[in-house]
């Protein structure tokens, strides 16, 4: 098949293509409450149902698994390429100021709105290309299977679903991550340090300490009640902490205690060197104040020193490694508390590919045992990998290539997506390198030319591999 041909086809089509990504976007499918027949509630099932209609639209057979996920079938021959992509999606948030989230709006080559690009945009890209592959009439001898899940955010029950009534395909890929290609997604070393002692009221103490929201975000704000300080000596602390850290410190008095909120910047767990940690910045501010010796404030010092504010690499706790195809190893503690009998910190750790128990585990719970810290007992979940150098690698590594101009190579990251737990599956695509489309935040966009770039990749790579 010519490429002129299918460019010229997308070209045609670049306007019906955007229509039908604009109706997926007008559905607000984050998750909600479960009820009969819809898993994940009822805006998911809507959107599932949207895309069955399109796919039937635009002629092709689907099949219906029980509402977690659909399926819309190429051919009837024996499957060999599966593309998953998802139909719901995150929170719409706050923030926007192009456009409301679930009203699509084109603006400056770029489509707005909440799953443009996380995944509706990709997940129309793929069911066109397998509309272009039939409408060319490319002889197939192998079938393509286009997977719409719906709870690809929370945890995707959807896949396995799926896959407990198919097994994996041959070859799988994702449209839900970056271009060129994902082959490794880190593996995780996350779990909980803790600590606990008899009250101890001598003055001046910390009564709490409490930041983080969830485990796989690096927190923005933290919060600490003080007792047996006045304000005006604290915020002589504070302000050097603001200096050190770069978070922001408020102080104010409460019924004779002092309560101190940190203020720093959120980032996604995979990525924390672009946030800067409200829980880290505070803890450092407290062991830097003069409080009364004590186990508890003992133990918050020893936390500190497994969790240095601003390293992000488990350097402090020995445990900073890197390898060639998956880069470095990132650990955040993202969930604190501390109480006047005990603390637990959360963190999360992502894995590069030669992270073991034995080099990192073990590694990290002998320092915090000498610290006096005691680690929830949990391994190291390893990473995805696929090698490079198979042939269907270096297919969709050919077809990026040959449809964008620029080199093609194989990319390792933090997050997860769908082909996580497949031998043989791949992130690939939407997004071209240089990309920020403002995935789960405000403003979401998706480049109109890059979907469609998308969409005649994924048309070579299916008649590479099905013919
Ligand atoms: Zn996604």
């Amino acid at each position: 098949m010519d490429q002129k041909k299918i460019e010229a086809y997308f070209e045609e089509h670049r306007e019906e293509m955007l229509r039908d990504i604009s109706e997926l976007v007008r559905i607000p499918s984050e998750k909600g409450e479960a009820k009969p027949g819809m898993p994940f509630g009822e805006m998911p099932a809507k959107a599932l149902d949207a895309g069955a209609k399109l796919a039937e639209k635009l002629g092709f057979s689907v099949r219906d698994y029980d509402h977690y996920a659909v399926a819309v079938n190429l051919n009837d021959c024996p499957r060999q390429l599966d593309i998953l992509a998802h139909l719901d999606v995150v929170p719409a948030g706050n923030g926007w100021t192009v456009t409301k989230p679930f009203e699509p709006l084109v603006q400056d080559g770029k489509l707005y709105g909440r799953g443009t690009a996380d995944d509706k945009g990709p997940a129309v890209a793929a069911l066109y290309a397998m509309r272009a592959v039939r409408d060319l009439q490319v002889p197939l001898t192998k079938n393509a299977r286009l997977v719409l899940g719906s709870d690809e955010e929370c945890g995707s029950a959807d896949m396995k679903h799926y896959y407990s009534l198919e097994q994996e395909a041959p070859m799988t890929f994702s449209p839900d991550a970056d271009f060129p290609v994902v082959n490794i997604e880190k593996g995780r070393y996350s779990t909980c340090v803790r600590a606990s002692w008899a009250e101890d009221v001598r003055l001046p103490r910390i009564l709490s300490v409490s930041g983080g929201v969830k485990s796989n975000v690096v927190p923005d704000t933290a919060q600490a009640v003080l007792e047996g300080l006045p304000v005006s000596e604290l915020s002589v602390y504070a302000a050097e902490a603001e200096a050190r850290t770069g978070i922001r410190f408020l102080l104010r008095e409460e019924n004779g205690r002092v309560v101190l909120e940190a203020h720093g910047t959120c980032a996604h767990a995979s990525a924390p060197g672009e946030g800067n940690n409200a829980v880290t910045g505070l803890i450092d501010l407290l062991c830097g104040i003069p409080f009364a010796d004590s186990e508890g404030f003992r133990s918050l010092c020893a936390v500190k020193k497994l969790f240095p504010h601003g390293d992000w690499k488990g350097t402090a706790a020995g445990v900073a490694m890197k390898d060639e195809i998956s880069g470095e190893l990132t650990m955040s503690l993202n969930l604190f508390e501390y109480r006047s009998d005990g603390l637990k910190g959360y963190f999360d750790g992502r894995t590069p590919v030669s992270a073991t128990d034995r080099n990192l585990r073990d590694v990290f719970c002998a320092f915090a045992r000498s610290l006096g810290l005691a680690p929830d007992d949990e391994g190291v979940s390893p990473a995805h990998h696929v090698p490079e150098d198979t042939p269907f690698v270096r297919t969709l590594l050919k077809c990026y290539e040959q449809y964008s101009g620029q080199k093609g190579k194989c990319l390792a990251i933090g997050g997860g997506t769908y082909a996580h737990h497949l031998k043989n599956g791949v992130g690939f695509g939407c997004c071209l390198p240089g990309t920020d489309n403002h995935m789960h935040g405000a403003d979401e966009y998706a480049v109109i030319d890059e979907l469609l770039l998308g969409a005649k990749i994924f048309t070579q790579v299916i008649i590479d591999l099905c013919s």
